[in-house]
């Protein structure tokens, strides 16, 4: 059944002529055109174009699925299905020459009630507006969390150093305190941070102890989703050095830049005082392990995840953002999930050693990690959804 209409160019409906859809990944203009009696539609292929999503064309039916939800159309008729309901349009939806209109009520009115939790509609600047951050909770809510999270997620964090390994001296840090307080302090903070988001936490330590570096990534198994290594950067004197600070965030892959490289260098020193007792070197390992893991997805997922981690920490650090790195720290290759390690600061600082042993600043940089660590997985339960749905027949 295939409606042909003539376009008209003035809508009756005070309709904008065209809307803006806005979704984390840009901006798209779509016009509104109108039917013969004025009624302003707009192209289906268009708005899931810029939404993602699909239009389906059958012999009856348009099926449009948007945040993975199905809106089944009768072609013609103002009526279409959603969540085996019927309910009503202010006009029907058309075939024009082979493209799909829907009325623009579906966008204004239908989208943003059916999935309030993602759409909602600006009538003043006409625009069309996909929020970050709520993209689960468009889907039922029945066995999730109120943030949107299934249950059951386990990360390991692990607080960097410990016991006869101080980490880096705290050249700028008060009352004598060292890296390894301070990565034990703010691991304990993430670690209530992720319980109150529903997450379930293993901590590689709790107190001041050494665990070998070898060892730190066993604690993240097949059951755990995610390996955070929390750290503190230093530089060694040099001219200028102390200006140097801010944060960045590192996943396991071959170095980059010396400054990567340094640092790697840096957090694996560590293994100098683990009792290995022969002559195998670990850091060795290193290069085979990491060509291994290139050809593992978790690298994308790990540079992902460092990538939310410094997107929420650039809105509470005092210092600059530094920006995801690659290193081979020895650290991240026994974890076999994605596995990240975050220099919080640096210690050679005044200003970050002042924001790193504040209460404030442990604080809100355990509440950032967390809401990253929560942005990653809702994304990543989103991808494993979509490949889970596609794989059923409709
Ligand atoms: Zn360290």
């Amino acid at each position: 059944m295939i409606a042909v209409l003539a376009m008209v160019a003035v809508l009756t409906s005070g309709a904008p002529r065209t809307i803006t859809v806005s979704t984390p990944q840009g901006e798209q203009r779509i016009p509104v055109r109108a039917d013969r009696g004025g009624v302003p539609l707009i192209s289906a292929p268009l708005l899931v174009s810029a939404l993602g999503g699909t239009v389906t064309v059958g012999e009856t039916w348009v099926e449009v699925t948007l945040a993975q939800q199905a809106f089944r159309f009768l072609l013609g008729s103002p009526v279409y299905l959603f969540n085996n309901q019927v309910q009503a349009l202010a006009a029907p939806v058309l075939l024009i020459r082979d493209t799909v209109y829907v009325p623009f009520q579906f966008i204004a009115e239908a989208l943003p009630t059916f999935l309030a939790e993602r759409y909602r509609y600006d009538r003043r600047g006409a625009r069309l507006v996909e929020e970050r951050g709520r993209l689960l909770a468009a889907r039922p809510a029945v066995g999730r969390l109120a943030n949107g999270l299934r249950r059951g997620h386990l990360v390991t964090v692990d607080a960097g150093h410990g016991g006869v390994d101080p980490g880096n001296p705290g050249m700028f840090f008060p009352r004598g305190l060292r890296e390894k307080d301070v990565t034990l302090a703010v691991s304990m903070l993430l670690r209530d941070e992720l319980r109150r988001r529903g997450v379930t936490v293993r901590m590689t330590r709790t107190t001041d102890t050494l665990i070998a570096l070898g060892e730190r990534g066993a604690y993240c198994t097949e059951k755990c989703d995610l390996f955070l290594s929390l750290h503190v950067n230093s530089l060694p004197r040099r001219r200028g050095f102390s200006d140097i600070r801010g944060f960045e965030t590192y996943f396991l892959a071959e170095a980059r830049t010396e400054d990567a490289a340094r640092v790697a260098r840096m957090e694996n020193e560590a293994v100098r005082f683990e009792n290995i007792g022969d002559e195998a070197t670990p850091l060795g390992a290193i290069d085979f392990i990491v060509k291994d893991l290139q050809l593992n997805e978790h690298l994308r997922e790990s540079a992902r995840l460092a990538e939310l981690v410094q997107g929420d920490m650039g809105q509470i650090h005092t210092g600059p953002d530094l920006g995801v790195k690659q290193a081979g720290f020895m650290v991240l290759t026994t974890a076999r999930r994605p596995a990240i390690l975050v220099e919080m600061g640096y210690s050679t600082n005044r200003d970050d050693s002042k924001f790193l042993t504040s209460t404030p600043g442990q604080r809100s940089m355990a509440s950032a990690i967390a809401d990253a660590v929560v942005e990653y997985l809702l994304e990543y339960e989103r991808k494993t959804d979509a490949a889970a749905d596609s794989g059923t027949a409709r």
